[in-house]
């Protein structure tokens, strides 16, 4: 099955080759059809799927017809990243239509912003917050808004933006296109959902787990040892680019800071940076000047990074879903990446949850005598069966050679001695 069937104009198509996409991912598979016939559709897919391309594509195909010159089509996203992920999305997919998009979102200055605004475009990507200021100030209309896209909505409840939302809502016109996509499925998603979506189209892309392509592992560690965990796992194993969980701001700022010292090429991502930092950040790490990025979730949701190979779960996350949610930074569009979860004794609950969310995929690893698998559930500790990671490093590219000298920590609380219980 190829784009082709999708009969999209010949400008879009050029785009679709250009970026490398040749058969359709299975959601868009499932939605591009009902989006183009005009459906409401109600998409519940992982992260990592294709879903931006699977509500971009139909959204350029529209308005390649009718009026230009005004807002037809508004995606609202959580996060400033994922803001302009999608407007970037939307240059590289309608490159040669003409179509115009802007990014919206706050911790920029606002008069770039109304200015681009101003000269007119025809989709809009955008964070409610500051979406609201511009409508506040009259810099954006939105009455003739055709199609609107609720992105990450489970996110958005999470971050307390619904309110927000629907105050924007009822300033589209009635009679428009929604579609709604979320990782999974709350219930005031449900309910925001039977407001705004007419007689959607529902699809279902696999289960509100992680994706397939990840391996799972989880290793018990104490709180005062996490960070020579962390030095040892960077150390030994097979990784490409790492990003790092933490719980808070200024943690992801200390671990970051920590690893620096040790000669890591790292960054961090977190509120706390102003958006040019945080640009800085994510574009320096996705170019490969940075092998490691320590994150909070908030700052790192939905971004696209391609070729992440290992999510570190430094800190547990605070649910199941936040869990799918972070280990779908990595194993996306179908390449293999490893999610490393470390445990502490607090976090036992949570770990039984994921252990049966996860099921056979979870491996444990034992560090310093310590088990996991004991204090879950007493099962037996399995092998890994992805065969590379835990053993030596080779070399490969994380670190270049100085970084790598510099990188060796004077006190090793998990040194070679250990080596035999990280190397099964
Ligand atoms: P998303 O889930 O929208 O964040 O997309 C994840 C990644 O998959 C992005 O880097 C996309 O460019 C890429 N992608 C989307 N659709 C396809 C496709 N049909 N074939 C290959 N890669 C794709």
């Amino acid at each position: 099955m190829s784009f082709e069937k999708f009969e999209l104009h010949a400008k879009i198509m050029a785009c679709v080759q250009t970026a490398g996409y040749k058969v359709p991912t299975p959601i868009q598979l499932e939605s591009i059809p009902p989006i183009m016939e005009g459906r409401d559709v109600m998409g519940i897919a992982q992260t990592g799927t294709g879903k931006t391309a699977a509500f971009v594509l139909p959204i350029l195909q529209r308005l390649m017809q009718g009026s230009r010159g005004y807002v037809r089509a508004l995606i609202i996203a959580p996060t400033r990243e994922l803001s302009e992920q999608t407007h970037n999305a939307i240059r590289q997919l309608g490159r040669r239509t003409n179509l115009r998009s802007a990014s919206i979102y706050g911790g920029v200055n606002i008069n770039g912003q109304i200015n681009k605004l101003r000269r007119n475009v025809e989709i809009i990507s955008a964070c409610p917050g500051r979406l609201l200021d511009h409508i506040v100030r009259g810099t954006v209309d939105l009455s003739k808004v055709e199609v609107l896209v609720l992105d990450e909505a489970d996110h958005m409840f999470d971050m307390g933006f619904l309110p927000d939302i629907r105050k924007i809502v009822k300033r589209l016109p009635a009679k428009r296109q929604t579609l709604l996509f979320s990782a999974t499925m709350p219930e005031d998603i449900r309910l925001l959902a039977n407001d705004l979506l007419i007689n959607p189209v529902n699809i279902k892309i696999g289960h509100t787990v992680p994706v397939e392509t990840v391996t799972h592992r989880f290793y018990p560690v104490q709180m005062d040892t996490k960070i020579n965990l962390l030095k040892d796992i960077l150390d030994k194993t097979d990784m490409d680019s790492v990003l790092v969980f933490t719980r808070t701001k200024s943690r992801a700022k200390s671990v970051a800071l920590q690893l620096d010292k040790s000669g890591y090429k790292v960054t961090s991502l977190h509120g706390n940076l102003t958006q040019q930092k945080r640009q800085q950040s994510l574009d320096g790490f996705r170019d490969g000047r940075y092998a490691i990025m320590v994150a909070t979730d908030i700052a790192a949701r939905g971004i696209d990074v391609t070729r992440i190979s290992h999510v570190i779960n430094y800190d547990m996350p605070e649910t199941t879903d936040a869990y799918t949610h972070r280990i779908g930074r990595t194993g996306r569009a179908d390449k293999t990446g490893d999610a490393f979860t470390f445990v502490t004794g607090e976090d036992l609950g949570l770990a039984h949850s994921l252990k049966k969310v996860l099921g056979e995929k979870l491996e444990y690893q034992s560090v310093d005598g310590l088990t996991i698998s004991m204090l879950i559930d007493r099962a037996p500790s399995r092998r890994n069966s992805r065969g590379n990671g835990g053993k030596p490093n080779n070399g490969r590219k994380l670190f270049s050679p100085q970084a790598r000298a510099n990188s060796r920590p004077k006190q090793r609380s998990f040194d070679s001695s250990n080596r035999s219980q990280w190397a099964h």
